[in-house]
C-alpha cells in the first residue's frame, strides 16, 4: 500500500533581477498526487523538491485545480478513500 500526498506544480515564476531566489517558486498552478513522498507525480510530471505538499485528504478540495490524470490514477489505486464505512 502506497502513501499518497499532494504536491504542487508552480506556474513559471516571474523573472526578478533583484531577487531570483524569491521569484523561484511562482503561484501554484496545479496539484498532483505523488506516492511515498516522491517528486515525480503519478502522471509522470517532475515536481520540485521544495514544492508545497498537502495530505491526500485535500484532493479535490484545494483552491487550485487538481491534475486530472493524477486523479484518475489515484482513484483507481485508492477507490474507497472517500466512502463512509
Ligand atoms: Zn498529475
Amino acid at each position: 500500500m502506497h502513501e499518497h500526498e499532494l504536491r504542487a506544480e508552480y506556474a513559471p515564476a516571474v523573472e526578478s533581477q533583484d531577487d531570483p531566489l524569491a521569484a523561484d517558486l511562482g503561484p501554484v498552478r496545479n496539484w498532483h498526487m505523488v506516492r511515498d513522498a516522491e517528486t515525480t507525480a503519478m502522471c509522470g510530471r517532475e515536481l520540485r523538491r521544495r514544492a508545497a505538499v498537502k495530505p491526500e485528504s485535500d484532493w479535490g478540495r484545494t483552491r487550485e485545480r487538481c491534475c486530472h490524470t493524477c486523479g484518475a490514477l489515484y482513484l483507481r489505486e485508492v477507490p474507497f478513500l472517500h466512502e463512509v464505512p
